[in-house]
């Protein structure tokens, strides 16, 4: 797929609601600035060491087939499918994964570090 078409995908708007119970209004407005994705992902991604590379099963989980991204939950997948990207940022041991829009939304508010893989 082409890159292009996989930022297309993630950046889609959803109509999905909140996962916060609507009926609590006080945890609705503790959600800072709004953006559906930030769902309190700063407890184990602020400041993280994140790596771009292409999808691939968890060393401990190899009959794992897919990540969603951590924000948006697009999903990852190593083979092509039309809903799945094949590449993106992982956490050095390779657990939580982002995709490439929500990388480029989030990385200054979270204070990501970039390495090569
Ligand atoms: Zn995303």
């Amino acid at each position: 797929m082409p890159r292009d078409a996989a930022t297309v995908l993630c950046s889609r708007p959803r109509t999905r609601v909140t996962r916060l119970n609507s009926g609590d209004r006080d945890a609705q407005a503790m959600t800072e600035a709004s953006d559906w994705r930030l769902q309190g992902q700063e407890k184990y991604l602020q400041a993280a060491t994140l790596i771009r590379r292409a999808w691939r099963p968890p060393a401990r989980k190899p009959n794992w087939d897919h990540d969603h991204c951590e924000f948006c939950t697009v999903k990852f997948m190593a083979e092509p499918q039309p809903d799945a990207l094949r590449e993106g940022y992982c956490t050095t041991d390779e657990y939580h994964w982002i995709c490439a829009t929500c990388f480029e939304d989030f990385k200054s508010r979270f204070e990501w570090k970039l390495v090569e893989g």
